[in-house]
C-alpha cells in the first residue's frame, strides 16, 4: 500500500469524535451544530427524493443551485459570478481535493497559513505539490509580508487562505486580505480562498470575499453544510475564473463525479430564502456568548474569535501546565469533554497550549460543556 496513507494519522476531528463517543462525552470538538438548520429544506429534500429526484445530476452540478449560488453571492457579497463559474462538490472538502488536484503539477509549491485546516497539506502531496508553511503565532495571528515571502521560491504556485480562519475563529483585516492579493499577484499565485465559515460571524462583524479582491485569480470554495447547519449534507462547491472552473470539473468528474440531486436542489431552494438563516445567526451568537461567560467564570483565558463556531482557549494563561493533547485526553476521558487541540494543524513548530472548542450547540449542551470544564482543571 501507499506509504504516504500507511503513515497518515487519522484527523484530528475523527480521533477526538470517536473518543467523546468511547467515553460518553460531550463533543463539543468536531465542529457540527446541535440546532440552527431550517426544516423547510429537510421537508424539501425528503420530498424531491420521494418525487424521484434519485439518479445521476450533471458533473458539474445543477443549474438550479448554480444560478441559486450566482444570487446569494451577488447578494451577499456583492460578487459579479456567473453560473458557469461554479462546480458543485460533495463537500467543501472535496472542492478543495479537486481545485488542489487540478492547480498542482508535480513540483509545485502551496503556501498554507497554519495554523491550517488539517486537508490542506495531505491534498497538496497528493497532488504532487509540497507544502510550504507559514505559521501565525496567537494571540493577533497576523499575517505579515515577510513571513510570505520567507517561503515563496519559483516553484510556488499556489496560496491557500481560509477566512474566517479554522480553527482560531480570527477574520482576516482588510489590510491582510490586500497584502495577500498584492503577493499573489507580484509572484503569479492562484489563491484558494476557503470560505466555508463566511456566514458564521460574531455580531457586527462584516465579511469580504478575496473573490472581490483579486476574482481573476481567487477560486473560492464553500459549503451548504456551514451555512445551513447541515455538515452531513456534504454540498459544497468552488468557485472561480471560467476557464480555471472547467478545470476543476475535470479533476472533480474523477472524484465524486456529482453530489446527490435531491440535496442540491433543496440547498437551491434554502439559498433563496436567506431570512431561514437570521434565526441561527442569533442563536450562535447567543451560544458564543453563553460559552464565553461560562468558561471565563470557570477560570479560562479565551483568545478571541470573530468567526466560525469555534472559540479557543489558552491554557497557559489559565494557569494550566498541560500541552493541548494531555489536556485533551484528560478532558475527554475523565471530565466528560471532547474539545479539539490545535498543535495537529501546524506541521513545523505549533503552539501547544490552545485547544477549541465548537459552541453551535443548544443552551443544555452549552451548560453541561462549560460544567465538564469546570472540572478538567
Ligand atoms: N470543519 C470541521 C471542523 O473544523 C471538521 C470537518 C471534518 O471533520 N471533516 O471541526
Amino acid at each position: 500500500m501507499n506509504p504516504q496513507f500507511e503513515t497518515m494519522k487519522v484527523s484530528i476531528f475523527e480521533e477526538m469524535s470517536l473518543a467523546a463517543a468511547r467515553h460518553g462525552a460531550l463533543n463539543l470538538g468536531q465542529g457540527f451544530p446541535d440546532f440552527g438548520w431550517p426544516d423547510p429544506l429537510l421537508d424539501e429534500a425528503a420530498r424531491l427524493v420521494r418525487e424521484g429526484s434519485n439518479q445521476y445530476p450533471p458533473s458539474r452540478g445543477l443549474p438550479v443551485l448554480r444560478e441559486a449560488l450566482t444570487a446569494f453571492y451577488a447578494d451577499r457579497q456583492g460578487l459579479t459570478l456567473t453560473p458557469e463559474q461554479f462546480v458543485v462538490t460533495s463537500g467543501a472538502t472535496e472542492a478543495i481535493a479537486a481545485v488542489l488536484l487540478a492547480a498542482l503539477e508535480p513540483g509545485d509549491g502551496a503556501i498554507v497559513i497554519a495554523p491550517a485546516y488539517d486537508a490542506y497539506a495531505p491534498l497538496i502531496r497528493r497532488a504532487g505539490g509540497h507544502v510550504q508553511e507559514v505559521v501565525l503565532r496567537p494571540p493577533t495571528w497576523q499575517v505579515d509580508r515577510a513571513s510570505l515571502e520567507a517561503v515563496i521560491t519559483p516553484a510556488t504556485r499556489l496560496l491557500v487562505v481560509n477566512n474566517p480562519h479554522n480553527p482560531t475563529g480570527r477574520l482576516l483585516d482588510a489590510r491582510e486580505l490586500q497584502l495577500l492579493a498584492d503577493v499573489a499577484r507580484e509572484h503569479d499565485l492562484l489563491i484558494l480562498s476557503d470560505e466555508v465559515w463566511e456566514e458564521v460571524l460574531a455580531p457586527g462583524v462584516r465579511f469580504t470575499s478575496l473573490a472581490s479582491i483579486a476574482p481573476e485569480r481567487t477560486i473560492k470554495v464553500g459549503s451548504a453544510g456551514k451555512i445551513f447547519s447541515l455538515t452531513g449534507w456534504k454540498v459544497g462547491w468552488a468557485a472561480g475564473p471560467a476557464e480555471l472552473a472547467s478545470v476543476i470539473a475535470r479533476a472533480h468528474q474523477y472524484l465524486t463525479f456529482a453530489t446527490p440531486p435531491h440535496l442540491q436542489a433543496a440547498v437551491a431552494f434554502g439559498l433563496g430564502h436567506g431570512e431561514w438563516l437570521d434565526g441561527p445567526r442569533h442563536g450562535f451568537a447567543r451560544a458564543r456568548q453563553r460559552l464565553a461567560e461560562g468558561l471565563e467564570r470557570a477560570g479560562y483565558a479565551l483568545l478571541p474569535s470573530e468567526g466560525t463556531y469555534f472559540q479557543c482557549v489558552d491554557l497557559r494563561a489559565s494557569g494550566i501546565g498541560l500541552d493541548d493533547r494531555a489536556f485533551a485526553t484528560l478532558a475527554v476521558e475523565q471530565a466528560g469533554i471532547a474539545v479539539i487541540p490545535l498543535s495537529p494543524f501546524t506541521e513545523g513548530e505549533p503552539e501547544r497550549g490552545l485547544v477549541r472548542l465548537c459552541f453551535a450547540k443548544r443552551d443544555e449542551t452549552i451548560d453541561g460543556a462549560i460544567a465538564a470544564m469546570a472540572t478538567a482543571r
